[in-house]
């Protein structure tokens, strides 16, 4: 079975399950990763102006969703599924009491500290 889920006005992508339990899943992943293009911002909390970002700096890729405030919300990928992508929201998801980074994950250059804040 097939779905179909609009993320943005003029993207929509199509997914496909062999069950509900599947397409569920695919749905919830989609929605996760390109929905948080129209989320607040976690630094200006608007929800327009947002593009995606993949760049490769080094031989790896950086995935993130930049605000027109110029914050940042980066992306990551799990080692049990490398080509799935979900927003960042802790600092090490290694570590199962690392905390929840603030803004929701949103981090703007800070030109003082020099640091992703
Ligand atoms: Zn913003």
């Amino acid at each position: 079975m097939k779905a179909k889920i609009q993320i943005s006005e003029n993207v929509e992508i199509e997914v496909e399950g062999e069950n509900t339990k599947e397409l569920f899943t695919q749905l919830a992943s989609i929605e996760q990763t390109f929905g948080m293009k129209s989320q607040l911002c976690g630094k200006c909390k608007k929800t327009t102006n947002k593009r995606y970002i993949a760049r490769n700096a080094g031989g790896n890729m950086f995935y993130e969703i930049v605000c027109e405030c110029g914050a940042h919300l980066s992306l990551s990928a799990s080692k049990e599924n490398p080509n799935n992508l979900f927003p960042k929201k802790k600092e090490d998801y290694t570590k199962p009491d690392s905390p929840y980074l603030p803004d929701n994950g949103w981090r703007i250059y800070n030109t003082k500290t020099n640091k992703m804040e």
